[in-house]
């Protein structure tokens, strides 16, 4: 049976939550700040979420919500993945 290993994580606590300050944000003076993260370019004030909900305004500072959590994992053999390594009728295409 094949043993799967510890990842190696510099923080072991992985449930522990922090706030990690967005790039790409821009400071605009009277506590509100804009985000350039994607095209919707969210300007917010203290205590507002962006539209994605996972950048919030504390203080005229924009911190992302969700660094460092994983929103997805799937432990499947890439066997069962439909990947087709070489086109059927490889010949034809050339
Ligand atoms: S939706 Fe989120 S990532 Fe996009 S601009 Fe707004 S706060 Fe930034």
């Amino acid at each position: 049976m094949m043993k799967i290993s510890e990842p190696k994580v510099k923080n072991k606590d992985t449930r522990q939550y922090r706030l990690q300050e967005t790039r790409l944000q821009e400071k605009l003076g009277d506590g509100t700040t804009r985000c350039h993260l994607c095209s919707w370019r969210c300007r917010l004030r203290h205590g507002q979420r962006g539209f994605c909900q996972a950048h919030v305004n504390r203080n005229g500072t924009l911190y992302n919500l969700s660094y460092g959590i994983i929103s997805a994992i799937d432990i499947s053999p890439i066997e069962e993945k439909p990947v087709k390594c070489q086109p059927e009728n490889a010949d034809q295409h050339s």
